[in-house]
Order: structure tokens, then C-alpha cells, then sequence
């Protein structure tokens, strides 16, 4: 394994933010100088094809990574722009099989408003007297 996967994995472990390649190049950039965005591309790509990492196209404007491989769903905030897991069973994830065709990943994408910034607007809310 090249030094530079070495780097993006170490950085993706435990990581549940589900960063960029912009905001992996951001913080390996100050660890490791040389490495170029490209360079960082490449290597996420091994490591989705080896099936260590998996992309997320949930964000329309950028490909976004998630150290975990495991099958499950994600949730993107249009408030705060964060990215959530989201631990419900999924009967396809299980089986892998549907209508008779092989599964092999298994992503589906909710969108909406997260519990906090849900808590954050009623707070305001609250304060400004308008409920
Ligand atoms: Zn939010
Ligand atoms: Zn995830």
C-alpha cells in the first residue's frame, strides 16, 4: 500500500463526517505537504474499489467519502449541510437479491431537516415569542 493510501485511510478511520475530496486535501495538506488533490482522488478511488471506502453522491456538488463499506443510508441536512448515517435494516441490504438481480451496493439518499437544526428553529422560535 502506497504511502498516500496510507494517509487518506488513516485520516477516514473513526470519520463520520463524510468529508470531500477538498476536505481530505485541507487536512492532509498540513500533515503531508507534497500531496496534491489529485494524488488523494486516485487513491480514494483504489480504496472504493477494493471496497474499504464507499462514495456518497449525496451532495449534488461534490463526491463525497464514507470510511464505512458496510451497507447503509444516509441522511444530508439542507440546513446545516451535514451528512448523517442513518441505522435502519434494509430487507434488500440483507438478501441481496431483488427481483431476481445480484445487489452489490446499496445507498439510498433522504434529504430534508436534521433533529438539530429541527431543536435550533424551535428554540428561535421559542425566544421570539411567535408560538
Ligand atoms: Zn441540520
Ligand atoms: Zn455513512
Amino acid at each position: 500500500m502506497t504511502l498516500q493510501r496510507l494517509a487518506v485511510l488513516e485520516f477516514l478511520e473513526g470519520n463520520t463526517n463524510h468529508p470531500s475530496v477538498e476536505e481530505i486535501y485541507r487536512n492532509l495538506k498540513k500533515k503531508y505537504p507534497t500531496l496534491s488533490q489529485a494524488t488523494i482522488y486516485t487513491s480514494l478511488q483504489v480504496l472504493r474499489k477494493t471496497g474499504e471506502i464507499q462514495e456518497l453522491s449525496i451532495r449534488k456538488e461534490k463526491t463525497c467519502f464514507d470510511p464505512n463499506p458496510k451497507p447503509h443510508h444516509h441522511f444530508y441536512c439542507q440546513e446545516c449541510k451535514k451528512i448523517l448515517d442513518i441505522e435502519i435494516s434494509c430487507p434488500v441490504a440483507e438478501k441481496q437479491w431483488v427481483d431476481g438481480h445480484k445487489v452489490k451496493e446499496v445507498q439510498a439518499y433522504f434529504y430534508g431537516i436534521c433533529n438539530y437544526c429541527l431543536k435550533k428553529t424551535k428554540n428561535k422560535r421559542r425566544i421570539g415569542g411567535i408560538t
